[in-house]
């Protein structure tokens, strides 16, 4: 069936620049050279009705616990995509994560920007985190998101030979600096509206953690997620970014 099959889209300019619109991500969108190709990553499938909840920056011991028992409650998988150094300190938490159904991703090791670090160092901020989490949850991790979606060609290949599928996404809004949980769900639910008026699943990204500090307060981010899963509990069927995987 077609529509088990999840689509990978092709990085050009054209679906950029038209996935960029449709999201109003103009912040990332504008992090895209405009005249090269980067590979596929897995952004969202052509399929409304779903939404994919993924979090950045963690685990946050301040934050990653209480962000858990909150979708416990709605009884929703998410997907997290955290930093190696911070796995590394906070192993109870990874497995944690895990034990309760979410789907765990690679997001570097110390958060840099990949389309201006060298291969070599590319390619040990994913390894030292594939080795650290496959550690802590003594399984593969298949899925890799790179830090302010800033990529280049080399850094999309370095992952694909460490079996690592890049994932961007198609919904943001900068909860990170803002203050009021409402305001992020509300300018989230927009873009949520928006793609499911146009047949596009959901791929919605939120910070649990903050890449430059650990114990970053994320209770806006987290409340805004309890909001947006009572906004959309029956409209929208929400997973983990690996129901849209091909494989
Ligand atoms: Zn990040």
């Amino acid at each position: 069936m077609d529509s088990s099959i999840a689509m990978e889209i092709f990085a050009g300019l054209g679906t950029v620049g038209a996935v960029g619109l449709a999201a109003g991500g103009y912040a990332y969108a504008s992090l895209w050279p405009s005249s090269q190709l980067f590979g596929k990553a897995l952004i969202a499938p052509q399929r409304a009705g779903e939404i994919a909840l993924t979090f950045d920056d963690g685990p946050n011991p301040a934050w990653t616990p209480r962000l858990l028992d909150v979708l416990a409650e709605h009884n929703v998988k998410a997907t997290f995509f955290m930093l190696g150094s911070r796995a590394e300190q906070e192993p109870e938490l990874v497995r944690r994560v895990a034990t309760e159904g979410h789907l765990i991703g690679n997001h570097t090791w110390s958060h840099p920007n990949l389309a201006r670090t060298a291969a070599r160092r590319v390619r040990e901020e994913l390894m030292r985190t594939n080795d650290v989490l496959q550690q802590i949850m003594g399984e593969r991790v298949r899925y890799f998101r790179p830090p302010f979606g800033a990529r280049r060609p080399v850094v999309f290949r370095i992952a694909r030979e460490l079996g690592l599928t890049p994932v961007l996404w198609n919904a943001m809004t900068s909860d990170w600096s803002e203050t009021d949980a409402e305001k992020i769900a509300g300018a989230l639910a927009k873009k949520i509206d928006g793609l499911d008026k146009s047949g596009w699943a959901a791929n919605v990204v939120l910070h649990d953690g903050g890449h430059l500090v650990q114990g970053t307060d994320r209770g806006p981010s987290v409340n805004a997620t309890g909001m947006l899963m009572t906004k959309y509990k029956e409209a929208l069927r929400f997973v983990r970014v690996d129901a849209w995987s091909e494989a």
